[in-house]
């Protein structure tokens, strides 16, 4: 299949370190925009770095209960995620999940037979561009400041613009 990879916090929702439910908040259009996706035939998943798991901000239950959350919230108005996979390892514990590195990505493109080559990754982070990129999918940066050093192949400034520019320059379609 083909799939839009989407990092979570500051792309689903308004970022920051979301800790409970009642920190989860939408962004305007996240829902439109997989509804689009799901229309064009793309599975949409998740892939997000929980560290505050492993460091003790937040307990599994607590991430299982806000992945819930989402998941509902986004369902509710037609759109589907496919899997959301989170890396709840401390940061430099070094373990393979945690982005920059590319595991989780690695593990949905074997266990749903993902086309890199008709897949993006989009993110708000450099680190979601730097696994984007190792693990051989396309890369969409979301937000206004670019971080230097990094050289995602499409810009946008969330993640409707992006579906619907990606869409309008026929790089993606049904
Ligand atoms: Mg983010
Ligand atoms: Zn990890």
């Amino acid at each position: 299949m083909k799939a839009f990879i989407l990092d979570r916090d500051g792309v689903i929702n308004k970022g920051g370190n979301i800790n409970r439910k009642s920190e989860f908040q939408l962004l305007p259009g996240v829902t439109e925009a997989i509804k689009a996706l799901n229309d064009m035939g793309f599975g949409v998943f998740v892939a997000s770095n929980q560290g505050g798991v492993g460091l003790g901000f937040m307990t599994k239950s607590a991430l299982r209960s806000i992945n819930g959350y989402m998941v509902t919230l986004i369902r509710e108005e037609g759109g589907d995620i496919v899997e959301a996979r989170y890396c709840t390892h401390k940061p430099h514990a070094g373990c393979s999940c945690r982005k920059p590195k590319p595991g989780m990505l690695l593990e949905l493109i074997k266990k749903y037979d993902i086309d890199r080559k008709a897949s993006f990754m989009v993110g708000d982070r450099d680190t979601d561009i730097m696994a984007g990129r190792s693990a051989g999918v396309h890369t969409v940066f979301i937000g206004d400041n670019l971080p230097s050093g990094i050289d995602p192949d499409y810009v946008f400034s969330g993640l409707l613009e992006a579906v619907n520019g990606l869409r309008d320059r026929s790089i993606i379609h049904a």
